[in-house]
């Protein structure tokens, strides 16, 4: 069978990785200059850096398996240190005892417990015939206390609209498994006494994040398959419905009996002719959110021990720093210096996204030393990335429109979507990988995977698992965003 797979983020390289270790004829178009997607590396200034913080971590055995297949023994595990910046103090992150109750003081942890318990006594119910938003799910989980403290303004600079027009959908995906029993255990430093939990290690690649995709780039050449760099496509060819290949932007066309995208679900679906007036619409309705990225090259190499930190404070604009020296040690350039990459979350009508990058690196080099995490005048060298359509927004009303494009989809023969912007799906790696898997199982052992329901509700029913040092091993999941 001949496989044309748009995009080589995690989610296209793993279905073609996959579907040419079987024999099939796989062709690979990457719009980029480089595999990788949004979990690609950077080199920059000798030091390797990923695009933002990137942890790898699943319960799931197939993803991974997989994932150890192709990065062998060349990881470490890293303990975990992340921090939550509000009102100026650092909250450890997941919560602990002393730390949380010093920095709250008394009259708010009171307050924290008081407005947590009126909730568990008399809920407030769901807003409206919409259904819960994100603020209505969150508030009455936790308390309208602890949405205010660790929610709202975090979640408000990453979605650009306030949490009771954000879908619950959100919640539910990110947050679900986060139990105030388990923050409680950890704010009184209560542990299983039988390993570390996943919320405190993760497994990270020593060539850094990009390592593992630019692996399955090359083995996907090994089985024959072509990975296309450079190359985007305009759209994707169907004849009445059954799609049969894919058009460049200067017209070249390509026949594939079958097509794996992971293009933006919005374009890739727009691209087709005699589109539904009513599935127009509801792309119409879909927005991304975009990042841009600052990298700071900064004098010293022990700032703040943290892997990263969320910016929460709405007195500045970032959202989350990186700190690369505190990940591993191999992706450290061997200078005295560090770097660091500041988030800044936007849509395309926003001024910031229209900023030059000098004023970009100006403003973040400000912020970074507001906020105390580095001596004024370190920073040495900065530079910009920009990520456009990294968020997929799940704005009230998403789930609708979404649904009328799958029921578009669903009309077609011969194309599975797939990935991050891919299925307007907020996924991890591990969420991408493992549709990358489906895909190649639906359409090369004839399984028939609802690949929509990956990182919604989709149940592995497999017993759980977690990477350790020593390899995989069998272990409960803890999660924590
Ligand atoms: C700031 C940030 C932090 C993150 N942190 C984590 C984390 O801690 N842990 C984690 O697991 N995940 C994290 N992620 C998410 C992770 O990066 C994504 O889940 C993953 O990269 C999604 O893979 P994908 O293949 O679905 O999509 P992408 O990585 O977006 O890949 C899609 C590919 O398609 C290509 N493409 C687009 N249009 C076309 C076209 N027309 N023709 C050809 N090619 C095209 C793109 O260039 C891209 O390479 C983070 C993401 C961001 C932005």
């Amino acid at each position: 069978m001949r496989i044309g797979v748009i995009g080589a983020g995690p989610a296209g390289l793993t279905a073609a990785h996959e579907l040419a270790s079987m024999g099939h004829a796989v062709t690979v178009f990457e719009a980029g200059s480089e595999p990788g997607g949004l979990a690609r590396s950077l080199r920059l200034w000798g030091h390797t850096v990923d695009l933002g913080p990137h942890r790898f971590y699943s319960s799931d055995r197939r993803v991974n398996e997989f994932w150890l297949r192709i990065v062998g023994r060349d990881y470490r595990m890293v303990n975990r240190r992340t921090r939550i910046f509000f009102e100026g103090r650092f909250y450890d992150y997941p919560l602990r005892g002393f730390n949380a109750l010093g920095n709250m003081g008394p009259w708010r942890a009171a307050r924290c417990l008081s407005s947590y318990l009126r909730q568990k006594c008399w809920p407030d119910g769901v807003l409206d015939e919409g259904g819960d938003t994100f603020e209505s799910w969150v508030v009455r989980r936790f308390g309208r206390e602890l949405h205010e403290m660790f929610f709202r303004t975090y979640s408000e600079k990453l979605w650009g609209i306030p949490c009771h027009q954000l879908d619950a959908d959100f919640a539910a995906q990110r947050i679900k498994k986060f139990s105030l029993g388990e923050a409680a255990k950890h704010m009184i430093g209560w542990r299983d006494g039988k390993h570390k939990t996943l919320v405190d290690q993760f497994a990270f690649p020593t060539g850094g994040t990009g390592m593992v995709y630019e692996r399955m780039a090359h083995q996907i050449r090994e089985f024959k398959g072509d990975v296309f760099l450079n190359r985007p496509v305009q759209r994707v060819l169907r004849d009445a419905n059954r799609v049969n290949g894919i058009e460049e932007p200067d017209g070249t066309r390509h026949t594939f009996d079958h097509i794996i995208s992971t293009m933006p679900l919005t374009l890739m679906a727009r691209g087709f002719e005699d589109l539904p007036p009513a599935t127009r619409a509801a792309l119409d309705r879909l927005r991304y959110r975009n990042t841009i990225l600052v990298f700071l090259l900064v004098e010293g190499t022990s700032h703040f021990s943290d892997q990263w930190l969320y910016i929460h404070s709405p007195e500045v604009k970032v959202g989350r720093v990186t700190n690369f020296r505190n990940w591993v040690p191999e992706i450290c350039g061997d200078s005295n210096t560090s770097v660091l990459a500041l988030e800044y979350w936007c849509f395309d009508e926003d001024a910031i996204w229209q900023a030059p990058p000098e004023q970009l690196m100006r403003h973040a080099s400000e912020e970074v030393v507001r906020l105390g995490l580095i001596p004024p005048s370190s920073v040495r060298d900065a530079k910009v990335v920009p990520l456009r359509r990294s968020y997929p927004v799940y704005e009230r009303g998403y789930r609708e429109a979404v649904n009328e494009v799958i029921d578009f989809l669903s009309g077609l023969e011969g194309i599975q979507a797939i990935g991050r912007y891919g299925s307007f799906k907020y996924n991890n790696q591990d969420h991408s990988i493992l549709m990358g898997l489906l895909a190649a199982d639906n359409l090369g052992r004839g399984a028939t995977h609802d690949l929509w329901a990956v990182n919604t509700d989709y149940e592995t029913y497999q017993e759980s698992t977690r990477i350790s040092e020593s390899g995989l091993v069998s272990g409960s999941a803890v999660t924590a965003s």
